[in-house]
């Protein structure tokens, strides 16, 4: 295992490139390993480093020590970024269907509930309106806590209602992903969000609007090569792990050793597929900052 592989979130992950190789008792283990333990220090994954827990909550999550920026779950990620009483949720009830009654020892349905459990929500995007330092905006936000941030069904439908409220709203678009990629349970199905979420982000830009991705570790898979790369601006957090397959299995088709530092943020800004990489910390500015960079543009949505 590649020091990249150890390092991606694992958990009860649905994503092409998550845990869903691992047999179930090696997932629920690896998933107590890998949550962050009820004590008061954890283990930094990056450097190694004791961190005092609510230091790192303070600091948004990111480590003191190597500046590593942890994987942060959908609803903090909200509250980190949306100012104070401005936040209002869309479409949080629309559930995922079994089509294809998939099961693999486990129903999937059944493991849609333990995700819903354990997060408090429905499905692995959030969407909805709030203000950043000010400017009114769409927000969505994958969540890679709920099954690996992997992309059904409903977060193909939720994030073209996104584009869509955005239009209706005149705002600009923010979505920040963190992703395992399709989910494997829906087979073809969640590969069709693939070519929805893109048709979505061509209508709104088509109606002059505005739209921002920031890709956070990891974004992989699908949502990588769809609605994660083709907004107008797309950023990502330092260090991320960003790709299509694992570096892992990449090495191993092309039976070559991969260059250091392949699919970081780093890596892919000095190639040119990203366009700026934005610490946690800076993020809201530097929001601020691009949404007022696109006030002049003017959405019309088109008659139908
Ligand atoms: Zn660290």
């Amino acid at each position: 295992m590649s020091d990249d592989d150890k390092k991606a979130p694992r958990g009860d992950n649905g994503g092409e490139n998550g845990g869903e190789r691992l047999s179930e008792t090696r997932f629920s283990r690896t998933r107590k390993k890998r949550e962050m333990p009820g004590g008061l220090w954890l283990k930094c994954e990056n450097c190694g480093q004791m961190i005092y827990r609510k230091e790192l909550e303070e600091k948004s999550r990111v480590c003191p020590a190597c500046e590593f920026h942890f994987t942060l779950p959908g609803k903090e990620r909200v509250a980190h970024l949306i100012d104070e009483d401005t936040w209002k949720e869309y479409f949080p009830d629309i559930r995922a269907l079994d089509r294809l009654e998939f099961n693999d020892q486990i129903p999937y349905l059944d493991k849609v509930r333990r995700a819903e459990e354990r997060t408090g929500q429905a499905e692995a995007l959030i969407c909805g309106s709030g203000a950043i330092e000010g400017r009114e905006v769409v927000l969505a936000v994958l969540d890679f806590s709920f099954m690996g941030g992997s992309m059904g069904e409903v977060v193909g439908e939720k994030l073209a209602l996104a584009a869509e409220l955005a239009t209706k709203l005149k705002r600009p678009l923010v979505i920040f992903t963190s992703s395992g990629g399709a989910r494997m349970h829906e087979g073809v199905l969640s590969l069709m969000q693939m070519a929805k979420t893109c048709a979505a982000l061509a209508e709104f830009g088509d109606a002059g609007g505005f739209s921002v991705c920031v890709m956070t570790h990891p974004t992989t898979g699908g949502v990588t090569a769809s609605f994660a790369s083709v907004c107008d601006v797309t950023l990502a957090e330092p260090g991320a792990l960003i790709g299509f397959a694992g570096p892992r299995v990449i090495a191993s088709t092309i039976r070559q050793e991969l260059p250091a530092g392949f699919q970081r943020a780093e890596f892919l800004l000095e190639k040119g597929q990203i366009d700026r990489i934005v610490r946690r910390s800076e993020m809201k500015s530097m929001l601020a900052r691009l949404l007022d960079y696109a006030k002049g543009s003017k959405i019309e949505p088109k008659k139908r």
